[in-house]
């Protein structure tokens, strides 16, 4: 079996080249270069690479994602339409999301910046206490890694609704859905207080979080987004900001990243940012998985975590 490395991190590259050639020791496993001749049975990547690629890889088999969003594998015209697309699915990103997601809301709610602005003033200040309660959580996407998030939420005693296609029964969960309609949507997000937004980008959540839907969140609401930088309006966010209506933000994911210098995002008091690393692949365990989803296909099993191209993720 041949299994052929198209990352576009050279770097990365060679550390997928290798873990995958420890966890599947009879296959032979290469980095692609426009070169290369030897045709292989399974290829992962982060984006699509060239048409040169494809038309030197006919005989796929499957096209393993190195992360668990897949919009720009789907987004290639190259990527044939029949070849099953495979996305990562945990493995050890669900608990950097957890932690990240309530570390960034427990910041705002137990006063985490007021304290900050406070020692630097030399204030010995208390503020009044603060009740979870009154900071119900709404995670938008109750997948593999927003279920992991929200019951991280719910284990700290916090209020926990969830937002998802189909309706999901996870104890401890409101969950409300797509199949409920328009007012599920509406109910939940005048539900909530902390925005978490962790569903993939499709052509159903692209600008999901415009003026009118930020604007249903309870006032005073803060909003987190770790899915992608295409699904909330930039504009609506800061306009939303500027108003007072939003309390702040916690943005790890951008429309361009590297978040360009002169966006306002950089300077505005009330956002946090950071580079897209609120749950980064970690390459060994992927490695794993990846792997035992290759030999499970080679004994003609069924795997998860294969994308649905028509439902985009
Ligand atoms: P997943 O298991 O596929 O879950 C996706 C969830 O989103 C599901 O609950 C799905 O509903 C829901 N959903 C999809 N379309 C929706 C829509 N139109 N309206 C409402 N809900 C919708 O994905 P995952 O592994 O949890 O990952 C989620 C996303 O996180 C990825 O796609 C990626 O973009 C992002 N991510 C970011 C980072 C980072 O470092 N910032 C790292 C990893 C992943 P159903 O349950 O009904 O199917």
């Amino acid at each position: 079996m041949r299994f052929v490395v198209a990352h576009h991190n050279p770097v990365s590259c060679e550390r997928w080249r290798n873990a995958l050639a420890r966890e599947l020791p009879d296959a032979e496993v290469f980095i692609w270069n426009d070169g290369e001749t030897r045709e292989a049975d399974y290829a992962i990547a982060w984006a699509a690479p060239s048409a040169a690629f494809f038309a030197r890889q006919k005989r796929l088999k499957a096209f393993f994602s190195t992360g668990a969003g897949v919009e720009k594998l789907l987004a290639s015209s190259f990527m044939p339409a029949e070849l099953p697309v495979v996305r990562l699915e945990d493995a050890g990103m669900g608990n950097q999301m957890a932690t990240y997601c309530v570390g960034a809301a427990l910041q705002w709610i137990r006063q985490g910046e007021e304290y900050a602005e406070h020692q630097r003033a030399k204030a010995w200040q208390p503020l009044p206490r603060v009740d979870l309660a009154d900071w119900p959580i709404g995670v938008f996407g109750l997948g593999v890694l927003g279920q992991q998030v929200a019951h991280a939420f719910a284990a700290v005693g916090f209020t926990v609704n969830g937002y998802s296609r189909s309706p999901h029964s996870m104890p401890g969960i409101r969950s409300f859905a797509e199949s409920g309609g328009e007012g599920d949507f509406d109910a939940f997000l005048s539900a909530t207080r902390v925005l978490v937004i962790l569903a993939p980008l499709t052509p159903q959540t692209l600008d999901r979080f415009d003026r009118d839907e930020l604007g249903n969140l309870a006032p005073r609401s803060y909003v987190i987004n770790v899915a992608r930088g295409e699904l909330l309006v930039d504009e609506a966010l800061l306009a939303l900001l500027d108003s007072g209506h939003l309390a702040g933000a916690a943005l790890d994911v951008f429309r361009q990243e590297p978040l360009p210098p002169e966006h306002r995002f950089w300077m505005h008091p009330k956002i946090r940012v950071t580079p897209h690393i609120s749950a980064i692949t970690v390459i060994e365990p992927s490695a794993r998985q990846v792997a035992q989803k290759v030999r499970s296909l080679e004994r003609g099993e069924a795997i998860s975590g294969v994308v649905e191209r028509k439902r985009g993720y």
